[in-house]
């Protein structure tokens, strides 16, 4: 199947659903295990089934599935928000003393989580500035457990080599874990550019319509955790005995699905942070249209970018897709098709004309949201990063002037047209 295909097939058969051709919800905690034998198989993971719905769910599993598809691994697994994506996937390979290399230009939910909150378990983040592989590369240590990247994060909007950052992580035994959330799996897939794991926030583009919050973890199945005595003394929890299952070994049973096997088994079954099936079905009817949606909103992000550049009131645009962009050709290799909907741009005027010109417009919704099928208009420097002293904001990229727009569904004609009476009033 090609992937428009994919996005309304794969991963549901309605013949294992009553014949319901349309992926329906499971809204029960418990299975029937039948008899004593099938039960005993299911805990020892020796066939296939739900047990509780905080392990797996039907509804859930299609949508993994279908992720799962479209991103090219062997297998996903979907929880409760993007950011108990990110947490699952690093406490899968990382305990206290083990370390992180990752982007310093990070969603700021991720950079608080891994400044913040994993150092206050012991796992310690190294931030790389900048893109080069080589500074990524000198932050590795024996204790290094992943590369850690996004792709067109915000505000930067950067396109990273993921080649070559999946060649340095691979030269240290280590896997690439690639936040895709904004580019989508229709713009890009970075596996097939050698990353092992695939992150993504199903609340923005994937689900697209502002109603369901979502993570989701890929598996490539590519990185062979226990090939070498070095990788099996980096990832014990893979390729040893686990004594909260029975002493399963995940390489040896699950081979290449492992690391997707032991995020259920052990670390959603842990932590519990499992999706609602109710969530997983509005984010199935929501993916259905991501190529029509994405193609939209690529189309529309550039012409305002354009517009946006050659306004006298605009100091800068930053959207990777102008040629204008230090990242225009990293995009045009990556995401060829198009770089999202995100628009970072300079007003001129300051605090006072940026309160106006937000203030003034019409159309795009004053909040912090991205991806949504609205657009969406964000000005951290007096919401989101108003906490932080001026030198802080400078560190993010964030002056007075920063306006970030998330381009939306609408008709371009009538945003550009709103955006350029907001700037106009602006300036009065
Ligand atoms: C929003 C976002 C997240 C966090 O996702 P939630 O669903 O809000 O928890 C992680 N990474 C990126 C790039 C995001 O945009």
């Amino acid at each position: 199947m090609k992937f428009d295909t994919k996005l309304l097939h794969a991963g549901h058969n309605p013949k294992e659903h009553n014949m319901c051709i349309n992926p329906p919800i499971y809204p029960t905690t418990a299975f029937d295990f039948d008899d004593v034998q099938r039960g005993a198989d299911l805990f020892d993971l020796k066939c296939e089934g739900d047990i509780y719905t905080r392990l797996s769910n039907p509804t859930n599993t299609i949508l993994e599935k279908r992720l799962a598809e479209l991103e090219g691994g062997v297998g996903a697994l979907v929880v409760s928000s993007g950011m108990a994506a990110v947490t699952c996937a690093i406490f899968n390979i990382a305990k206290a003393g083990d370390e992180i290399v990752a982007s310093s230009t990070l969603y700021g939910g991720t950079c608080n989580l891994f400044g913040f909150s994993f150092k206050k378990l012991g796992i310690n983040t190294k931030f790389v500035q900048g893109e080069n592989p080589e500074d990524f590369e000198k932050e590795i240590t024996d204790k290094t457990r992943c590369i850690y990247i996004e792709l067109l994060s915000n505000p930067a909007l950067n396109v990273l080599d993921i080649e070559k950052l999946a060649e340095v992580a691979h030269k240290h035994d280590i896997p690439l874990i690639v936040d895709n959330t904004i580019p989508t799996p229709y713009l890009c897939n970075p596996i097939k550019y050698g990353a092992d794991i695939v992150i993504h926030s199903t609340t923005k583009y994937i689900s697209g319509h502002g109603n369901a919050m979502g993570g989701a973890i890929i598996d490539s199945g590519n990185f062979d955790w226990g090939s070498t005595n070095k990788r099996k003394e980096k990832f014990p929890e893979l390729t040893s005995p686990d004594e909260s299952y029975h002493g399963i070994v995940y390489t040896d049973t699950f081979k290449e699905s492992a690391y997707i096997i032991k995020a259920r088994a052990q670390i959603l079954r842990d932590y519990g942070f499992c999706s609602s099936p109710f969530n997983s079905y509005l984010t199935l009817t929501g993916l259905e249209t991501l190529s029509l949606r994405m193609q939209r909103h690529c189309e529309s992000a550039l012409k305002i970018a354009e517009h946006l550049e050659q306004h006298p009131c605009i100091n800068w645009v930053n959207y990777p897709m102008l040629k204008s962009s230090k990242y225009y050709e990293l995009a045009q290799k990556y995401t060829p098709k198009g770089c999202s909907s995100i628009i970072g741009f300079g007003l001129k005027g300051g605090a006072k004309a940026g309160e106006k010109f937000i203030n003034s417009l019409t159309i795009p919704i004053h909040t912090t949201n991205i991806g949504d099928s609205r657009s969406i208009i964000t000005y951290p420097y007096l919401t989101t990063h108003r906490q932080l002293s001026e030198e802080q904001m400078k560190a993010c990229g964030i002056g007075d002037d920063f306006m970030r727009l998330s381009v939306g569904l609408e008709d371009v004609e009538d945003l550009i047209e709103d955006i350029d009476k907001a700037i106009k009033l602006s300036q009065e």
